[in-house]
């Protein structure tokens, strides 16, 4: 992908939009500065990375580059508004003050609300020189398509599993019981991410989902006290790790068992996860309490009436 990106900068190729997508943990945000770092500088080196002694790399390091703009929800997890989007238009009019480009990253992309993404759209229909737009996103398929079809497509996909380990040894963090393993599947590959879950104790949070979701299982769960217990945690990573249980379960089932009615409850069960991944990842502003009561509800509708023993 850099060698891509170094390409088009070579042979003065450069897009006025570029769309950085793919799970979160794969080094999104590092790509876009880094970008902007070689746009930016006055005397790049011969093998395309920037000086680091111009005044245009001094200024960017210390964060207070006139020509550069990075736009992001003023709260984590809110959205970006019309507003921040509007100022970009005034400064995209003013030449440049100190390198011969000018940048801006907007992320995640996919938190403007209605209005910013109309705001955004019209400065994409009127590209300026020498102005380079890159907008980093986790969720790509939240943005309009008339915004991305104006961007030009940087998509980051997962490492293999062996490169993304061997990542990771270099980073202190080792394999042990293939635990890492097993975290870096629910990162959905993403070693980045890897780094984040171990940071945030993420072994805990998950044995604490696990046995919840045995009390779903077995009927013993209170819908309304779980759903407020798990506005703790991220929804979506709930979900995936309960994704990823239930198809250890069912794989664990299948070498014991012919067709059973567990068999056939965890597969509903799955249905049920895949369901509410989906409406969680294409709804912005959801309810994410009330998704998680429903959510609840329906599994325990699933396995009601039937002698459930967990595993
Ligand atoms: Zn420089």
């Amino acid at each position: 992908m850099w060698q891509r990106f170094c390409q088009q900068q070579q042979q003065q190729r450069l897009p006025h939009a570029l769309l950085l997508s793919g799970v979160a943990g794969l080094g999104k945000q590092q790509f876009a500065k880094a970008i902007v770092a070689n746009v930016l500088c006055m005397s790049l080196k011969n093998d395309n990375s920037p000086c680091g002694q111009c005044h245009s790399c001094q200024l960017l390091s210390a964060g207070n580059h006139p020509d550069h703009i990075e736009i992001m929800p003023e709260e984590v997890g809110k959205q970006i508004k019309i507003d921040q989007i509007r100022g970009l238009k005034e400064k995209q009019q003013l030449t440049t003050s100190v390198a011969s480009w000018k940048s801006i990253i907007i992320s995640p992309a996919d938190a403007m609300n209605v209005s910013a993404n109309n705001s955004l759209l019209k400065l994409l229909e009127e590209p300026q020189q020498n102005t380079l737009l890159i907008l980093v996103s986790d969720k790509p398929e939240r943005l309009p398509i008339t915004i991305r079809s104006r961007c030009q497509s940087y998509p980051f996909s997962s490492p293999p599993t062996e490169q993304a380990l061997a990542w990771l040894a270099t980073q202190n963090v080792n394999n042990q019981n293939d635990e890492l393993e097993k975290i870096l599947q629910l990162a959905s590959g993403a070693p980045i991410k890897v780094l984040e879950m171990l940071d945030a104790n993420i072994n805990e949070q998950y044995q604490q989902i696990e046995r919840d979701f045995d009390a779903i299982l077995s009927g013993q769960a209170n819908p309304i006290a779980l759903a407020t217990s798990w506005k703790n945690f991220e929804l979506s990573e709930v979900l995936q790790y309960l994704h990823y249980l239930i198809k250890k379960r069912l794989i664990e089932l299948m070498k014991t068992e012919q067709k059973s009615t567990k068999n056939r409850h965890y597969l509903k069960i799955s249905d049920c996860i895949m369901s509410t991944i989906k409406l969680t990842s294409s709804l912005n502003n959801v309810n994410k309490t009330l998704l998680t009561e429903d959510f609840i509800v329906s599994v325990m509708q699933i396995t009601h009436n039937s002698e459930y023993k967990v595993r």
